[in-house]
């Protein structure tokens, strides 16, 4: 047992409602506190001075903290591609030279370029690879990550990457999606619709067999897969017991529809979505997940992030990183800027990276400050939270503790 603190604030976000929007004064925040962790848990959470004669009595570590800090939950970022190999950087370059994302891809830049070095690439090395993108993060407070395949397009290649994913040394916590339908590849030999069901027949009961992911994702937009093959296929992976996601409303509209029609867990991107997919979202326990990084990289309007609010959604922001289209990989930076543009208030945009983006990714132990959650914590050197939204970024953790563990940053 261990005692940690004193704290300036503690942000618990606690007994906020997951959907809609919220307000900075409903932030339940416990000043001049301590939190007391046992056995990876947070054991209790309250008066510095009251816990501080508990732990004596108990004769727990006590973890004094030097200055003025504010503590939240760890960050959560629920939607990443960070298991590749290669660079884009002549996409960007191409791309600030005024060609679009899907030109590029047609010339065979995109994806399909980083799909060609990552199955170059040997499983130690992604798994390499992996850790590194995930130590960074956690470094930048983020103590949860979801990291989707999709850059092996064959059942080797993305059986590869999902072992890579899940052998990752890293401290935080990764949750793999297997997101085999990202693109029809090239190279295979039938129709898109052959593909997605080569990957129902060959690839997801290998997945599941291997216990390498609980979760599937595809991409649905004109220049990926149309709705109808995308329904069959998530209707199908739902048979063999998986939880659906769907990067949907990019470039096209329909993915966000399709995301609610089938129960997603989420609909993520939505830059495009109209009124009436943003009316649905909002009837529905499909997270929207905004991707800021996508929107900053490609020079994009970002998601309708305040409409999705005000019409009662569950909004959640993450980074999206990926070697391509949202190359920056800083939740934190990303998160405040859509905030400012979308005029997010601070509850709503710290939300959208823990208590909600933990609904995006089912999860029901971390993204809050609460007795029996999981002790993931992210301290920053201030005494008023607001200020790390208020510096888009630049204002780093100055302690993260993964599973009651100070991570060293
Ligand atoms: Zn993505």
């Amino acid at each position: 047992m261990k005692l940690i603190g004193p704290f300036a604030q503690i942000i618990t976000m606690d007994k906020l409602p997951l959907k809609g929007s919220i307000n900075d004064n409903m932030l339940h925040i416990i000043y001049d506190g301590g939190i007391i962790i046992d056995n990876e848990k947070i054991e209790a959470l309250g008066s510095y001075d009251e816990l501080y004669t508990q732990a004596k009595n108990n004769k727990a570590i006590i973890e004094h903290i030097e200055g003025q800090q504010i503590v939240l939950p760890g960050f959560i970022d629920a939607h990443t591609h960070i298991c590749w190999a290669g660079s884009r950087i002549n996409d960007y370059a191409q791309r600030l030279e005024g060609k679009t994302y899907v030109e590029i891809a047609k010339q065979g830049g995109g994806i399909w370029s980083t799909v060609h070095s990552t199955r170059e690439a040997d499983l130690i090395t992604l798994e390499e690879i992996t850790a590194r993108h995930a130590n960074q993060m956690l470094r930048d407070g983020i103590t949860t990550i979801e990291v989707k395949s999709g850059y092996g397009l064959t059942v080797n290649d993305e059986l590869k990457m999902l072992r890579a994913i899940n052998n990752a040394k890293t401290k935080a916590q990764l949750i793999p999606t297997c997101l085999a339908a990202h693109i029809c590849p090239k190279d295979f030999n039938g129709s898109a619709n052959e593909y997605l069901n080569m990957l129902v027949e060959k690839l997801l009961p290998q997945v599941k067999t291997e216990k390498l992911a609980k979760r599937i994702d595809i991409f649905v937009d004109d220049a990926a897969f149309g709705i109808d093959e995308a329904r069959t296929y998530l209707q199908k992976a739902r048979g063999l017991g998986f939880d659906l996601l769907v990067h949907g409303d990019q470039f096209s509209t329909g993915g966000g529809k399709l995301a609610v029609e089938n129960e997603a867990l989420s609909a993520d991107h939505l830059e495009v979505s109209d009124e009436e997919t943003i009316q649905d979202l909002a009837r529905s326990n499909t997270v929207a997940v905004a991707l800021p990084g996508a929107s900053i990289g490609l020079g994009l309007p970002f998601a309708p992030a305040r409409k999705l609010l005000n019409a009662g959604a569950c909004v959640a922001i993450a980074s999206d990183w990926n070697p391509g289209s949202a190359p920056m990989g800083h939740l934190l930076a990303q998160a405040s800027i859509i905030g400012a543009y979308e005029k997010l208030n601070i509850a709503e945009t710290l939300a959208a990276i823990t208590a909600r983006a933990a609904m995006a990714l089912k999860l029901n132990h971390c993204g809050i400050l609460k007795i029996g959650y999981t002790a993931d914590i992210a301290a920053f050197s201030t005494n008023d939270y607001r200020e790390i939204i208020y510096r888009q970024g630049k204002l780093s953790p100055s302690a993260v503790w993964k599973r009651g563990i100070r991570i060293e940053i």
